[in-house]
């Protein structure tokens, strides 16, 4: 950051405004709205400042600029065009160390002055740092439009109940639940419909009444196979206000960067065969974090409750009697199969879909291959890739058409993605010519020659 963003209590202090056009009345409103006094230095002033200084809002103390005119000032604006005068100003100004902006002119300034969203006592201030003004103003109107008018008086009217729930609420942990449920609920709705006095009559009725949990709640979030716009509302909401995170190998890192700067991030990735923490002490530990009071996301890539041992978890966590909520994400065989134009069913090729898990237990996939083998049906392998020789052999075995196509795709939905289209009789051969990385998912049937006819380019 090359400028430190601040709120500075500058009520009743003086401002010295330099100049005499209209770019200092746009100062002047921002100033004089954090309760400044307004002094002005100019000639010749336009005439919204002569207006200014008529109605008594501004001061005018001399018509060139002199170094004792900074005595007893707290701020400096310069909008001079005479760039040796701009140039003083700045010199005298930070000899004093007295924050002064000479407009449109960084090198000469100590501050900038930042887009300002004012719902007091909320205030956003936007800035790129003086570098690119639009980018600003873009940014400042998306704030705009996103925060409602009513959230001035929704901040208002909550602190005026603060001290009740601190009373009533001891634990951090307790208030922080109840003030997250009521500004995001029926309370800050009522406000913001302008019904103030329901809403304080309908918080001084709930406060005490409601019993609030020290415990945490663990989130089982699905976060998709890799292209973070891939996740759901819910998903990045809940990821959004975690204080813990808890994920693995497949959660991708532009995912990983939408949690809080400041939330844990605990990685207990499962390489195959190479757990960095049993399935047992993952299970554990996000009941200890739960218990701590802590909001705990337990992200999984794809969909948690396919091949995502979400269930496991979830059972210790209700066991253990911590609250919990699961939500859903794109398992890795919807995201690849869109990303590589292969539908995964079609109403000519194939009506019905399976994912089977293609995960060796010693050396060997211990599964139904006869039913895999009919007419009108995708087969999705997860985990297959160690395993292809063995499963295109078996099916191959149980009387799989030899020239059955099969898609590999490694790294799905991510820019790093990998399509290889071969057949299950060449598939083992065709492996070995490319390098495909983990995670890497089989597609097997006829709906894999779509994406030729779909004419589909990665
Ligand atoms: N719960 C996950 C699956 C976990 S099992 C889901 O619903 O997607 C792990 C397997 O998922 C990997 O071995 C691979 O086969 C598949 N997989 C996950 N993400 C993938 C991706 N981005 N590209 C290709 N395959 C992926």
């Amino acid at each position: 950051m090359e400028y430190l963003p601040l709120f500075v209590r500058m009520q009743g202090k003086k401002a010295l405004l330099i100049g005499n056009n209209e770019t200092l009345t746009r100062k002047h409103t921002l100033l004089k709205s954090a309760g400044m006094e307004i002094y002005l230095v100019g000639d010749a002033p336009c005439q919204e400042l002569i207006e200014l200084i008529d109605s008594g809002v501004i001061k005018k103390t001399a018509d060139t600029y002199s170094e004792n005119l900074l005595d007893n000032i707290s701020i400096v604006v310069c909008s001079n065009e005479d760039s040796a005068i701009a140039q003083r100003v700045s010199n005298d100004a930070m000899a004093r160390e007295l924050p002064v902006n000479i407009v449109n002119n960084t090198e000469l300034s100590s501050f900038i002055f930042p887009s300002v969203i004012d719902r007091s006592p909320i205030v956003a201030a936007v800035s790129s740092g003086g570098q690119i003004p639009v980018m600003t103003r873009i940014l400042r109107n998306l704030v705009e439009s996103t925060l409602p008018f009513a959230y001035g008086r929704l901040a208002q009217l909550s602190s005026s109940f603060r001290a009740k729930v601190n009373a009533q609420y001891p634990a951090i942990n307790q208030r922080r639940r109840f003030w997250e449920k009521h500004l995001a609920g029926y309370f800050a709705e009522l406000v913001f419909s302008g019904k103030d006095k329901e809403a304080e009559a309908y918080l001084e009725d709930v406060i005490g009444k409601e019993s609030m949990s020290e415990t945490g709640e663990v989130y089982l979030v699905g976060a998709g196979p890799g292209d973070p716009d891939l996740l759901t509302f819910r998903a990045l909401r809940l990821i959004r206000q975690a204080d813990v995170v808890v994920y693995d190998r497949l959660v991708s890192t532009p995912i990983l960067e939408l949690a809080r700067q400041d939330a844990e991030k605990i990685h207990v990735g499962k390489e195959r065969s190479n757990h960095t923490l049993p399935q047992e002490k993952i299970n554990q530990l996000l009941v200890r974090l739960a218990k701590e009071g802590k909001r705990v996301v337990r992200l999984k890539g794809g969909d948690p409750f396919i091949f995502g041992r979400g269930g496991e978890e979830i059972e210790e966590l209700a066991a253990s009697e911590v609250p919990f909520q699961v939500v859903p994400g794109i398992t890795a065989a919807s995201g690849c199969s869109s990303y590589s134009g292969i539908p995964l069913t079609h109403r000519d090729y194939s009506q019905s879909v399976r994912f089977i898990t293609g995960h060796l237990k010693d050396g060997s996939c211990d599964l139904p291959w006869q039913e895999f083998v009919t007419k009108g049906q995708t087969l999705v392998f997860y985990m297959g890739l160690t395993g292809l020789d063995v499963i295109c052999s078996q099916l191959i075995s149980c009387g799989m058409d030899r020239s059955t196509p099969l898609a590999l795709i490694s790294k799905g939905t991510t820019p790093e993605q990998k399509v290889l289209t071969t057949t299950v009789e060449d598939a083992t051969e065709a492996v070995k010519s490319v390098e495909l990385k983990a995670p890497t998912l089989i597609i097997i049937g006829e709906v894999v020659r779509l994406r030729e006819k779909l004419r589909w380019f990665d």
